[in-house]
């Protein structure tokens, strides 16, 4: 079998380690060494390439997408989640086509409707399509009245067309979770709080803790990890004390919150590039709710370092395709975090690559560079821990693999085209 020999380069391993003049082997699907200096005994069809000090990194894996959204927001409601199902589909394949060429080798959903992601993951795996590996969402699960939900004309039913179920009293929220799960979800999402972007104030919350256990409980006993939009410290906690696995946006979070998340180890994702770009282009425009949005930010930007030191499980992923945030420049997310909330890079990388792994809980093939682990990498012009920007450029991106398969390959031992 042909052996992939990356030499000469400096490794991220994903877990803040750095290697320098280092060697990477791909064999089949697997990384089978990662050694520094020393060369591995060649082998005549080995494919060997002088890195000369780019770097390798894992592939990155992207924790809150979603691959339907266009402009959302931009629109009135029902914000184009009602658009036919083949062209919101088609929307879902550009998208997560450019998640995997910015170097996203995974993807975790955060909501689709009409179970377009259970259709991407069997038209992605079957290489119908390019896409990351990809851990399709439900619908947002939520009350009837919840922020939503509120549209014109009030008869719509944002249920049956977009991305919504409404649910009322324990009983519906555990059917609602066993049909998504039906429908090919393998993470549920609840919309437990307005805040984050949506019209209901963040001190909201959609659901009473009866019906949110019973969504819990019900998903766990198949198997399936829940994650909801939560912006207020309340939720946080009951969040917390009822299991959820993942909690998204986190608006609110503060020391006390921080320590109980240390505990619990429960997966955070920050998500702050969405209403710092939405302030940014809506603020002076009379918005109402940009001042509290604002607000939201500063607080996060204050909390996020804390809770980065203290061990919390922070994630990549962000609200691409939702109104002045389109989708594309995914890497842009990393910046931000390094350059405007001063998170070092390289804890940034592991929020990317081991701490992304881990929330899909595949932790044992994925997410650093290690022997024996899927070949899922990078090879990068340039160094993501002197610079975080390059990784904002999918130029820089010399060859994307995913399960040892060169889904880009321009790496230098090759004539560029
Ligand atoms: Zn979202």
């Amino acid at each position: 079998m042909t052996r992939l020999v990356l030499s000469h380069a400096t490794v991220l391993d994903g877990d803040g380690g750095v290697l320098h003049d280092a060697q990477v082997v791909v064999e089949g699907d697997r990384i089978t060494s990662v050694r520094e200096g020393v060369s591995a005994p060649s082998h005549p069809d080995d494919r060997e390439v002088d890195l000369a000090g780019r770097t390798v990194m894992p592939g990155m894996v992207n924790c809150h997408f979603h691959a339907t959204y266009h402009n959302l927001g931009g629109v009135p409601a029902p914000f184009g989640l009602e658009e036919p199902m083949a062209l919101q589909a088609v929307r879902a394949v550009n998208s997560l086509e450019l998640l995997l060429t910015a170097g996203f080798t995974s993807a975790v959903s955060a909501g689709a409707p009409f179970a377009i992601d259970a259709s991407m993951k069997v038209a992605i795996d079957k290489g119908l399509i390019a896409g990351p590996r990809l851990v399709p969402c439900s619908r947002d699960i939520s009350t009837t009245g919840h922020a939503g939900h509120r549209s014109f004309p009030p008869q719509w039913e944002v249920g049956a067309l977009g991305a919504i179920r409404p649910s009322d009293g324990p009983d519906e929220f555990r059917r609602s979770v066993r049909a998504e799960i039906a429908e090919g979800a393998e993470i549920i999402k609840m919309f437990v709080t307005g805040g984050h972007g949506t019209i209901a104030p963040g001190e909201r919350i959609e659901m009473s803790r009866e019906e949110m256990a019973a969504g819990i409980d019900a998903a766990h006993l198949r198997g399936v990890k829940v994650r909801g939009h939560i912006a207020n410290r309340e939720a946080i906690m009951m969040a917390l004390d009822l299991g959820i696995d993942v909690i998204d946006h986190a608006d609110g979070m503060d020391d006390e919150c921080v320590e109980r998340i240390v505990e619990t180890g429960t997966p955070i994702v920050p998500s702050m590039l969405f209403p710092a770009r939405f302030v940014d282009a809506m603020g002076g425009s009379g918005l109402g709710f940009t001042d509290s949005m604002k607000a939201d930010i500063d607080a996060m930007a204050e909390m996020l370092p804390k809770a980065n030191a203290a061990g919390v499980q922070l994630v990549l992923g962000d609200d691409f395709g939702a109104i002045s945030f389109p989708h594309g420049p995914y890497g842009d997310e990393l910046a931000y975090y390094v350059d405007e909330v001063g998170i070092p890079a390289i804890d940034v990388i592991r929020w990317a690559t081991r701490h992304g792994a881990e929330l899909m809980g595949r932790g044992d093939e994925l997410g650093t560079v290690t022997p024996g682990k899927l070949a899922d990498l990078l090879v990068v012009d340039g160094d993501p821990v002197d610079s975080i920007s390059v990784l904002k450029d999918r130029d820089n991106l010399l060859a994307i693999i995913k399960g040892g398969r060169l889904v880009k390959d321009r790496l230098p031992d090759r004539p560029l085209p």
